[in-house]
């Protein structure tokens, strides 16, 4: 099944080129990690590849095995930089129309820096 074209004019991608701003956290040759502009929890950053796929079904797909192990040794530096990693931090990523997934460029979320609760909240009708 084809999946969906990736758009050069989502936000991540405009935040990769340099077109409007982050707030960076890290980075590597795979991955940047910047705090997200709405946080959920204490800590809240949002990890991204640098390479272009829609979501984790893409990326999974398509990304190599090297870039795929950079992105996720990236979520977690990110997460030992953020100060949470002895404290405990919860890391999600949505994909496709039930998860709400806004912005169709791959992303971890990384929360933690307090106690985050059930893992989903109920759903509204
Ligand atoms: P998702 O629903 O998984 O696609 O999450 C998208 C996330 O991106 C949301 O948590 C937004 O708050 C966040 N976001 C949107 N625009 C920006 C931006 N310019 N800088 C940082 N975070 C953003």
């Amino acid at each position: 099944m084809m999946g969906q074209a990736y758009d050069p004019s989502n936000v991540f991608a405009r935040i990769l080129r340099g077109e409007i701003p982050a707030q960076k956290v890290y980075e590597s040759a795979y991955a940047l990690a910047f705090h997200d502009i709405t946080p959920a929890a204490a800590t809240h950053v949002l990890v991204i590849p640098k390479e272009a796929h829609v979501s984790l079904v893409d990326f999974v797909a398509n990304a190599s095995p090297a870039t795929i192990q950079g992105f996720f040794q990236a979520v977690t530096e990110t997460a030992r930089l953020m100060g949470v990693e002895e404290s405990g931090y919860r890391i999600l990523a949505n994909h496709g129309p039930n998860s709400g997934q806004e912005v169709p460029h791959f992303h971890v979320h990384i929360v933690g820096g307090q106690p985050l609760g059930p893992l989903l909240a109920p759903a509204s009708a």
